[in-house]
């Protein structure tokens, strides 16, 4: 199996991780840091999700629409989708009937026939999926395909996120984000790079975010205790980011290290 050779001298097994946090948590810069600090490669359902809908494939064809309207693209296209993607890359073993029909990162495509992948334990084959799985259906179905052995819960408080999104500003075209407090644009009100101005996002308002924080946390209650069964789930709580990052380093030095 080819499990490429990125370097992950800090882990000494394969770490396949889940990142699970409401909106606005900063789970954005977690996986970031992750990356940084152990090599772990990040799979977004949301990006993969995109560029298949910019290549025009059926897959992203089909859930184009549903995206628009803010749904969620069918859960076994999902899995598909994802363990496609793991395969691909090499951090779990394909065997069975591949056709095409989704175009991954790369040449491997996997709509239309079964797969039965199997992980492998070298450090090498570590990930981070962020994004998916969503629902406890795709969780199911994903446990059934490949064991993630750590869910991480990223608690942090609502009146923390609620602060931080009324500080928010974006620059539409890129996504590239500010806040007024910690994280100030050079010249204020513009984006650093092309000096367009910076707005608020239309959902950024406090009684929006207040409403998708709780159907957040409404929706993926049976999924953290899905997790929490199985024995891999592990709650970290922090009211910002740097509270969080030296904790979950820890944690993952002590499971994996
Ligand atoms: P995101 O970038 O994670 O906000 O995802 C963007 C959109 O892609 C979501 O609003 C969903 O329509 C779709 N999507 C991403 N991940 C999933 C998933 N695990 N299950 C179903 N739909 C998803």
């Amino acid at each position: 199996m080819n499990t490429g050779t990125r370097n992950l001298s800090k882990l000494k097994k394969a770490a396949r991780i889940i990142l699970v946090g409401p909106p606005g948590c900063g789970k954005g810069t977690q996986s970031g840091r992750l990356l940084d600090h152990f090599k772990l490669t990040p799979i977004s359902s949301g990006d993969l999700l995109r560029e298949n809908v910019r290549n025009r494939t059926p897959l992203g064809i089909q859930a184009e629409t549903v995206m628009r309207s803010g749904g969620l693209v069918q859960d076994s296209l999902m899995v598909k989708l994802i363990v496609g993607e793991l395969s691909k890359r090499g951090w779990v073993e394909t065997r069975g009937n591949l056709t095409s029909g989704i175009c991954l990162t790369g040449p491997l495509s996997v709509i239309g026939g079964p797969i039965t992948p199997r992980a492998s334990d070298s450090p090498t084959a570590s990930f981070l999926l962020d994004g998916f799985p969503r629902t406890r259906n795709q969780a199911q179905s994903l446990d059934s395909e490949v064991a993630m052995n750590l869910v991480v819960n990223l608690d942090v408080p609502h009146d923390a996120i609620l602060d931080r999104i009324a500080n928010r500003l974006v620059h539409e075209p890129s996504g590239r984000t500010y806040n007024v407090t910690w994280n100030k644009p050079k010249n204020p009100g513009v984006d650093d790079i092309t000096g367009e101005p910076l707005t608020r996002r239309s959902d950024d308002c406090p009684e929006t975010f207040s409403k998708r924080l709780k159907s957040y946390a409404e929706a993926t209650q049976p999924l953290l205790e899905h997790y929490d069964k199985a024995g891999v789930l592990w709650t970290v709580s922090g009211s910002t980011s740097d509270e969080i990052t030296p904790q979950l380093d820890a944690e993952i030095l002590k499971r994996f290290g």
